[in-house]
């Protein structure tokens, strides 16, 4: 199964995309995780990407695929794609290395959440790139950047929006529910990390 889960910034896509790679047995290939880890080292490469984090802006796509490319190779029938493609030329890139071995993405999921609860819960995370102005802008950002790739997967018939307000339990279900397995495994084996809350049965 090869997925993508795509949100505004705060609409939970994280933490469903590592709830979901968990349930079902996949690769969770976080870009914005990568880019923030790569960030982390003094090399030219590294003060190029934290130039876009800290401005709340996309890293260019020839970035992003060098590091989202060797993922998707590791791993390549079992993936979650986690806030990729955020622009068609990565649906591009991402077509053109999928169909080199005749795959296709099976389905890409998109949690919609009200601006007011993406603001709520983003000031409340505190991340640096969180405060109210960057915020703002990745909105924007989203809206503009990724609403060319929501037409593009809906024409092709594999997008499921489904609604990321309520528990994350609850959206966990809608997910499951949308990808057609609700008779996964109980949810309440999903590991606990810093992004996940305890999940009741
Ligand atoms: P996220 O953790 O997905 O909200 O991503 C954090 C930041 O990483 C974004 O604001 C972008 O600067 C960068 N980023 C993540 N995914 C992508 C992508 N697919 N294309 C470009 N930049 C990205």
């Amino acid at each position: 199964m090869r997925l993508s889960v795509l949100g505004p910034p705060g609409s939970g896509k994280s933490t469903q995309a590592r709830r979901i790679s968990e349930v079902c047995g996949l690769a969770h290939i976080y870009p914005g995780e990568l880019l923030r880890l790569e960030a982390q080292s003094d090399s030219p490469l590294a003060r190029r990407i934290r130039e876009y984090l800290d401005a709340g802006q996309l890293v260019p796509s020839d970035i992003v695929f060098y590091l989202v490319e060797r993922e998707i190779t590791h791993s390549f029938d079992r993936f979650v794609l986690d806030g990729f493609p955020r622009t068609m030329t990565q649906v591009l890139e991402l077509e053109f290395l999928l169909s080199k071995r005749n795959a296709k993405l099976n389905a890409l999921i998109l949690l919609e959440v009200s601006r007011n609860e993406i603001m709520r819960r983003l000031l409340a995370r505190g991340r640096p790139d969180d405060t109210q102005d960057i915020i703002e802008r990745r909105i924007d950002i989203f809206r503009r950047e990724t609403d060319a790739v929501i037409q593009f997967y809906r024409q092709a018939g594999i997008l499921s929006v489904v609604d990321g307000e309520g528990t994350p339990d609850s959206v966990t279900r809608r997910i499951l529910s949308a990808l057609g397995i609700e008779s996964a495994p109980p949810i309440i084996h999903v590991k606990e990390t810093k992004n996940t809350k305890h999940i009741s049965p």
